[in-house]
This record gives structure tokens, C-alpha cells and sequence, in this order.
């Protein structure tokens, strides 16, 4: 089975509600998807969305790392030696992360396939079901209040409150959120970056002393301020996640090693795919230290492909983030993995299992220059 080409397309679906981090507000979600061709007919499917303040990357630049870069690097290979492909795709540039996630997913899919497996059987294995949070954007503390018991009435039992816009307020929100659902649902944190090391620990130790008892919180300082993620982790007892503070498997080591996180979160598009992010399960398992799969706000292809990761590491990966899909009005993707509230559950077929996508716009002008 031997790599012939690709097909590029888009990928748009409207969201149920705005989307709102520390970050950013957006209303729709939408990927460039990828298609490999095989000599044998095989297709193996691949996206990435465009996260532009997190890993620098926009649509043009995935397109054009993929063409011109990427796949020129594997075109031709036999897909039997995954190893090798995914040496050459790693190696085929600097960063561009989600540009070779999405490569990289693909040719996992077309290996799976080959093998006529599920991508979490070839990957060692599991169980698969997933149990997935869901997130609450940032908004009014009512709002805010009325999607968590919307969320756990709808049956998610863990919720990621997202914060991070005025200090006094978020724990005002967390507050009013804690007393509403507590009882009945895991409460996660996620600042995006947008407190400084010490307004964090002066609100988690307000809301510790409140009686606020989080699973985590996720990524309250800057990515690049380690120092800042090392000074929240000495000083709180609610367990710290490192997200946008760790790309890949070194950044990982280095961070455990400096005891800057409890927790790592773990996404495709920023480890550069399902090779580095199996390295990152693995040596957090090494140290003791567990992980969460999580996701960017992109559709079901690049998911589903966490979805295999999740399940085939999860000695190491304990807690999923994998909403993404469920915060769509639509899911344009059929067959493979299905999402369904707060369950995930991975059919068994070959490779992703993706059948059709509907809603694709084919980008004809690709298909021609890698021909
Ligand atoms: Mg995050």
C-alpha cells in the first residue's frame, strides 16, 4: 500500500453556542481536512484546525506545509513502514505541529487499514468507551450556571469551566457553578493563560478555603512562563495541567522534571500527531504522572484519531476532553468513532472508520499540484 497522493478539502460546521476561552470567541469550527490516496484505493483520513494564537498556524500554512513540505517527504513510501513515514514527516520541518498531526493521522489510519484493525487495536489495545467533559464557556455567572446544570442534566460528570477574564469575577463564577452542580458532576478549571502565577494561587487558595474542591486547574499562567506554572504547583493543593506549557515529548520531561504540572494535557495538534503524543503517555507514565487527552475546537476526523490514542494509552491518559464534536450543530462525519453527549465509543472497523464526510469542500487546485 503505497502512498500516491492527496486530496485537501474544508471542513465547516456551525456551533450550537459561541465558543468563548480567555483567548478568543468563535462560532463555528472548521478544518482542513486531508485525504491520502494509495496505490491499493485504501484513503486515509486526517484534519487540523487553524489555532493561530496556540500553535501559530492558520488554514494557509497547514495547506502549504502539507503540499509542499509534507507530503512530498512520504510520497511513494510503502505505508507498511509507519515508523519510517513518521520519521520522515517529524523531520520534514520545524514546528508546523498541526500540519503533520494531520499527515500523521491519516497515514495511522491507512496503516490500521492496512492491518484491518481499529487504530486502537494496532496502537496495544483497550476498552473502547470514552467518557468525555464538557465545556462552559466563559460568560455572565447566570449563564454560566444555567449551561453546567444544562450539562450535567444532560449526563456529563465532569465539566470544564473555562475562566481567565477578571480574577474577582471567575471566582465569583466558579463559586455559583461549584454550588449548583458539585454534587453531581467533576469540576475542571481551565484559565487559558490568563492569570499571572500569583493571582492564581491567591484564588485557589480562596476557593480551597471556600470549600471549592476542583479536579484541576488547567493552564492559568502564560504557556512560556514555566517558572509561573512552578510557583502555582509548590503553593496550591488542587492538582495544576500544563496544556499550552507543553508541546512535545521533551517539553514534557523537562516540565515533569521541574515540577511545573501534576497534569499534562496532551492534543495532537500540538504534539505533531499520534507519535509524540504516545511518547508523552509514556513517559508521564514513567513518572508517575497522568495525562489528559484533550482537543482543539475542530471536528470529529482529528478526534476520533484522539479518541484510539485515548483508549489504547489509558493507564496514562485518565481523563478525556474530547467535546469538540458534541459542541457542533452537525457531525459531517460518518462511521468510526461515534459521539454521543458525554460517551464516546469507537466502532470496530479498520483504521478511523470513516466513511463519508459530508459538507467537504474539495480544494481541486491541491489535488492537482500533488499529482
Ligand atoms: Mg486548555
Amino acid at each position: 500500500m503505497k502512498i500516491t497522493g492527496i486530496d485537501i478539502g474544508k471542513l465547516r460546521v456551525p456551533l450550537h453556542t459561541p465558543f468563548k476561552t480567555a483567548l478568543r470567541t468563535v462560532e463555528h469550527m472548521e478544518d482542513v481536512v486531508v485525504i491520502l490516496n494509495t496505490d491499493t484505493g485504501h484513503r486515509g483520513y486526517g484534519s487540523a484546525p487553524a489555532t493561530a494564537v496556540i500553535t501559530g498556524e492558520t488554514h494557509g500554512s497547514i495547506i502549504e506545509a502539507i503540499r509542499t513540505v509534507i507530503l512530498p517527504a512520504i510520497k511513494g513510501e510503502d505505508v507498511q513502514n509507519l515508523n519510517h513515514i513518521v520519521d520522515l514527516i517529524q523531520a520534514s520541518m520545524f514546528k508546523n505541529y498541526s500540519a503533520k498531526a494531520a499527515i500523521e493521522v491519516a497515514v495511522y489510519d491507512l496503516f490500521a487499514q492496512s492491518l484491518n484493525t481499529p487504530l486502537y487495536e494496532v496502537l496495544g489495545g483497550g476498552e473502547p468507551f470514552l467518557s468525555t467533559d464538557l465545556t462552559i464557556s466563559v460568560d455572565y455567572i447566570d449563564k454560566m450556571v444555567e449551561d453546567a446544570v444544562d450539562a450535567v442534566d444532560r449526563g456529563f460528570e465532569a465539566l470544564k469551566i473555562k475562566v481567565g477574564k477578571d480574577l474577582r469575577l471567575d471566582i465569583e463564577r466558579v463559586k455559583a457553578i461549584y454550588a449548583a452542580v458539585s454534587d453531581r458532576a467533576l469540576i475542571r478549571l481551565d484559565a487559558n493563560q490568563g492569570w499571572t502565577s500569583k493571582q492564581t494561587v491567591a484564588a485557589l487558595r480562596e476557593l480551597e478555603s471556600s470549600g471549592v474542591e476542583l479536579e484541576f486547574i488547567e493552564q492559568p499562567v502564560r504557556g512560556d512562563d514555566l517558572e509561573g506554572m512552578k510557583y502555582v504547583t509548590e503553593r496550591v493543593s488542587t492538582p495544576v495541567m500544563a496544556d499550552e506549557s507543553t508541546f512535545g515529548p521533551k517539553e514534557v520531561i523537562e516540565l515533569i522534571q521541574m515540577r511545573g504540572a501534576d497534569i499534562i494535557n496532551i492534543k495532537l495538534m500540538k504534539t505533531g500527531g499520534i507519535s509524540n503524543a504516545i511518547k508523552i503517555a509514556d513517559i508521564a507514565a514513567v513518572f508517575d504522572v497522568k495525562c489528559m487527552m484533550g482537543c482543539m475546537l475542530e471536528t470529529s476526523i482529528g478526534v476520533s484519531a484522539a479518541a484510539h490514542v485515548a483508549v489504547a494509552k489509558a493507564h496514562s491518559i485518565t481523563r478525556v476532553d474530547l467535546d469538540s464534536p458534541s459542541l457542533g450543530t452537525i457531525n459531517p462525519v460518518v462511521g468510526g468513532v461515534k459521539f454521543d453527549g458525554a460517551e464516546i465509543t469507537i466502532a470496530n472497523v479498520p483504521g478511523l472508520g470513516i466513511e463519508s464526510i459530508s459538507e467537504l469542500s474539495m480544494m481541486s487546485f491541491e489535488k492537482a499540484a500533488a499529482c
